[in-house]
């Protein structure tokens, strides 16, 4: 199983970069966690996003999503799509995202996406994967997940502290944690992870590797890591757009 990471900048995409996305590719899966700004220009230099299996959208905060505006116009003028595209969300997510689309707009998108809504009482099979939702703490609903295949993979998505991020990470391959904030932001309630609770939920949750993503764009990453090997024996990784990982 590999990781691609298509965008790791937090809110707003840093030079050069993009917001959140992440290639799950195995041999017969390409599997996209999360669509920001600036995810799919990164997509297209790994694959032609109709051999997406399916997306999944962690929750409904436009550096995670928005993308998704120009992939309906790559699916409906640029390719032949077969089936509709699996778009696994937060319940509620295509009447959000269709609030920027025409009324006949709408229909074409939905004959492009098939929105499957995600809670933490259904496992999803996409091909071989099996994937389980966690919901996390943030600002809006949105879920965690892992990925289980040939290897185990989990991604906190974005969140604050909470227990239950150790069960959602526990004996991960390669836990991706959101670490947005760094210690001199400890005493801060907004929704968010610094590097060194991602190192300390890696840490207790016995994951392989750590790769630490949605750092503030303005924030040195070197910083964040350091803070986050503090607590954490295993690997610490920067994420990297347009960088392939071995889970
Ligand atoms: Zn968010």
């Amino acid at each position: 199983m590999e990781l691609i990471v298509l965008g790791a900048s937090a809110a707003y995409p840093y030079k050069g970069k993009a917001c959140s996305g992440y290639l799950i590719k195995t041999k017969k899966i390409n599997l996209l966690l999360d669509c920001g700004t600036g995810v799919l220009s990164n997509l297209f230099r790994w694959l032609n996003p109709m051999d997406l299996n399916a997306i999944v959208i962690t929750h409904l905060h436009t550096d995670h999503f928005l993308d998704i505006y120009p992939l309906r116009y790559f699916l409906q003028y640029d390719s032949i799509p077969s089936f509709p595209l699996k778009v696994l969300a937060p319940s509620g997510a295509s009447d959000f995202i269709c609030q920027l689309i025409s009324k006949k707009g709408r229909e074409q998108f939905l004959e492009l996406f098939a929105f499957l809504s995600i809670n933490e009482k259904i496992k999803f099979e996409i091909g071989h994967l099996k994937l389980y939702f966690h919901p996390v703490p943030h600002l809006v609903p949105t879920f965690g997940l892992r990925v289980e295949g040939e290897r185990k993979l989990a991604y906190s998505a974005d969140c604050s502290y909470h227990p239950s991020l150790v069960n959602l990470a526990r004996g991960a391959d390669m836990f991706i944690c959101e670490a947005t904030l760094q210690q001199k932001d400890a005493s801060l309630q907004i929704g968010h992870l610094t590097a060194r609770q991602a190192g300390e939920i890696a840490q207790q949750a016995k994951a392989k590797k750590l790769l630490l993503t949605h750092i503030w764009p303005a924030y040195d990453p070197l910083i964040s890591k350091a803070e986050a090997q503090e607590a954490f024996d295993g690997e610490v990784i920067l994420a990297e757009e347009n960088r392939r990982y071995e889970v």
